[in-house]
């Protein structure tokens, strides 16, 4: 759409129940690689996605040393909340900001200041190891000095069941009580923006559609096109780190 950067602040500056969905472009400016976009791990190597998919996890422990070993690796444990995250923050204070629904695993927005109560993280998180056998959680800087160490598939402490990261994977629902979060912000909520996603994973994309339905104001900020850009009420295709602060600084 044609709407200007200037029109949707005033949108955000006139919120009173702002929900905001983000994905991994939100974090791209701190260095974490998207799956789809242009520098995205799946759009270079479509393989990777089989690592992700649960039942392969399972069965092959040749999978899981893999996932072992790129979460070891994994840019998320040094990389810093950028402008974009912080933007939300800063958003948060003014009282407008109802929710930040994300499908990142990598606790960045926490991590910028969000407060913990307002983030549903509807993929989970990469910050915690849940045991597939007794369910038992832990902290992942527990296991990840494990791998340093040599173990190249760690078992649970507990009861040597299978560990994996407490990230939801292709092939698994997400938790009820987050969906239900989620629809529960989006319910009653006055802006509805999707910012760095390309609303292509179910259910989180289903947002857009009750959003829509609902008749709530529906922003994209994504740098590519997306399936419900014609169903946005303004979709603006600029970097998030420079156009988040701009979207919430007459708030
Ligand atoms: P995606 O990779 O499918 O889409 C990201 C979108 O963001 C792309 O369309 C890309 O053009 C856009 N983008 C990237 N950087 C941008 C920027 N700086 N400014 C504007 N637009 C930008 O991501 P998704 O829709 O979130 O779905 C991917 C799935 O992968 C999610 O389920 C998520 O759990 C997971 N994932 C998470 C992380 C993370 O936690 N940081 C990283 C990769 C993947």
């Amino acid at each position: 759409s044609e709407t200007s950067v200037s029109e949707v602040a005033r949108w955000f500056a006139e919120a009173e129940a702002a929900v905001v969905l983000t994905g991994a472009g939100i974090s791209t400016e701190s260095g974490i690689p998207d799956f789809r976009g242009p520098q995205g791990v799946w759009t270079k190597n479509p393989a990777a996605q089989f690592m992700f998919t649960y039942d392969n996890y399972v069965a092959e422990p040749e999978i899981r040393r893999k996932a072992w070993a790129a979460r070891l690796a994994s840019p998320v444990w040094t990389a810093e909340p950028n402008a974009g995250h912080r933007a939300l923050v800063d958003y948060e204070r003014t009282g407008r900001l109802r929710a930040v629904l994300t499908q990142n695993i990598d606790g960045l927005h926490q991590a910028a200041g969000s407060a913990a109560n307002r983030v549903v993280e509807l993929h989970g998180t990469a910050r915690e190891v849940v045991c597939l056998s007794c369910g038992d959680r832990n902290p992942m800087p527990e296991v990840l000095p494990r791998i340093e160490a040599g173990e190249d598939d760690p078992a649970c402490l507990e009861c040597g069941g299978i560990l994996k990261s407490a990230t939801i994977s292709f092939g698994q629902s997400l938790e009820p009580d987050v969906i239900e979060a989620a629809v529960a912000a989006t319910r009653g909520a006055d802006l509805f923006a999707a910012v760095g996603t390309s609303l292509g994973v179910y259910p989180a994309a289903g947002l857009c559609d009750y959003a829509v339905a609902r008749g709530i104001r529906l922003v994209i900020v994504n740098a590519e096109p997306t399936p419900y850009d014609e169903d946005a009420d303004a979709v603006l295709r600029e970097p998030i780190g420079e156009v988040l602060p701009r979207l919430v600084a007459g708030a």
